[in-house]
């Protein structure tokens, strides 16, 4: 990745520019910063050739003013303590900005999953499982996928859980299969959050997001579902990549085609007659829309100062640094952030645990009606903050929003002494 910004502090750089637009007190401002706890932990399991190998896996709970915590789990090696911190403070933000009733939570296990079996991964994903049941619920905190993780470890992270607890409680994680109780839509949500951001947000700059050209950076879950569902939209996807480097053809790609490419050869790199690109020469494309949809700090201001696209749509999670915000917003690129363009994913989760609450299960068809109801009002809301407020940029102003929510939470509560 391009930027070695802290996380955290990026996390806590953007709370403080959003508070100066609010009056809340400083000791409330500073809470709204920092996690409520952490787990860090380690996790010892047994490889096929029967030795022991130990871990570091972490669970942070950020804020749980509005709801449970609810966040994903993610196996990558650079997961760290801050990281973990900083994500599950853009989950508390996030559920904030678009409305539904939870906090923010997320945990990670610093590992490559890459260099385990299945089996290996079954039983590390049980002993954190096993590690996280105290502190995890369905009214308490709800894990969801994240970086490499998918339903398999949420199946495993459910029945760890139902057993040890004697219970059926499907809702005490989403993202599950659907035979295990997840949603319709849940697969596809991030990444329609995006396409549908990107829409609203060329609609609100009086642009049509048919026939812009659009560079996906990362191709997994949210990047190939958000150029396949804005190609649906009329848009040209031109340029993909993932960790292995990227595709460029400026008269188009067919998403679907590239995603099946990736599926069978595990890289988009050598797809039809595309030319192959760096990751870096795609950033900086000269494209009408940039999705970042790989991993944080992805853009530093080094190279956000080469970004030619008019419009940045943020997939991923953290993935400028606070400068590159600050030289993107001088050179009038509107950057839709990624509380709200990638919160279709914990708004079908949202759904899938209402489903699961009620053990009453909604077609596809109703999941994206309600994501899209969501996703519009959430972009109108941050619309009219950006424009009231006078922000600097939609970033600050998603974040007046969010944390006004909080705010008025907290206070309805009342302080516990
Ligand atoms: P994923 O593992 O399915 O895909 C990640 C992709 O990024 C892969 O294609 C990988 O090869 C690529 N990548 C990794 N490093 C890269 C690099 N240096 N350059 C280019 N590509 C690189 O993960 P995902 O679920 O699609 O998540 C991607 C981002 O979206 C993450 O920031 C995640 O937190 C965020 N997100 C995901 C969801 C979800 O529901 N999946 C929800 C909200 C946010």
């Amino acid at each position: 990745m391009a930027g070695q910004a802290n996380p955290f502090e990026s996390l806590q750089e953007q709370i403080d520019d959003a508070a100066a637009f609010l009056d809340a007190p400083q000791g409330v401002v500073t809470r709204l910063k920092n996690p409520e706890r952490v787990l860090e932990t380690n996790l010892t399991f047994e490889l096929d050739d029967g030795s022991l190998e130990t871990v570091r896996a972490y669970r942070s709970q950020f804020n749980g003013d509005r709801g449970p915590y609810k966040g994903g789990i993610r196996y990558h090696p650079g997961v760290t303590r801050d990281e973990v911190k900083a994500l599950s403070g853009w989950m508390a933000y996030k559920c904030a900005v678009v409305d539904i009733p939870y906090g923010g939570g997320k945990g990670g296990i610093a590992i490559d999953p890459a260099d385990y079996s299945e089996a290996e991964l079954e039983r590390l994903t049980r002993a954190f499982a096993t590690e996280l049941r105290p502190l995890i619920g369905e009214d308490r905190d709800i894990p969801a996928p994240d970086v490499n993780t998918g339903q398999r470890e949420m199946n495993w992270i459910k029945d760890t859980y139902e057993t040890l607890e004697n219970t059926t409680a499907p809702g005490v994680i989403t993202g599950k299969a659907l035979d295990s109780g997840g949603s319709e839509g849940r697969v596809e949500a991030t990444g329609r959050s995006v396409a549908l951001a990107a829409r609203e947000a060329f609609d609100w700059l009086d642009r049509d997001v048919a026939g812009a050209t659009i560079a996906v950076q990362g191709y997994g879950n949210a990047g190939s579902v958000a150029a396949a569902l804005l190609d649906d939209l009329g848009a040209d996807v031109v340029a993909v990549s993932d960790s292995s480097g990227g595709i460029h053809a400026p008269d188009g790609l067919d998403p679907r085609a590239v995603k099946n490419h990736k599926a069978e050869t595990r890289s988009v790199s050598g797809y039809g007659d595309a030319e192959p690109i760096t990751n870096e020469e795609l950033l900086t494309l000269d494209v009408d829309l940039l999705v970042p949809a790989a991993l944080e700090n992805a853009i530093d201001s080094d190279l956000a100062a080469d970004v030619r696209a008019d419009v940045v749509v943020e997939a991923a999670n953290g993935p400028l640094t606070p400068d590159a915000d600050d030289v993107l917003a001088d050179k009038d690129v509107y950057v839709v952030p990624d509380i709200l363009a990638n919160a279709g994913g914990v708004t079908v989760s949202y759904f899938e645990w209402v489903q699961n609450r009620q053990r009453f299960y909604w077609t596809e068809e109703r999941v994206n009606e309600e994501l899209e109801r969501v996703i519009v009002d959430a972009f109108d809301r941050l619309v009219d903050s950006y424009e009231t407020n006078e922000a600097p940029n939609l970033r600050t102003a998603a974040y007046v929003v969010a944390i006004d929510r909080i705010v008025d939470a907290y206070d309805q509560a009342g302080n516990w002494p």
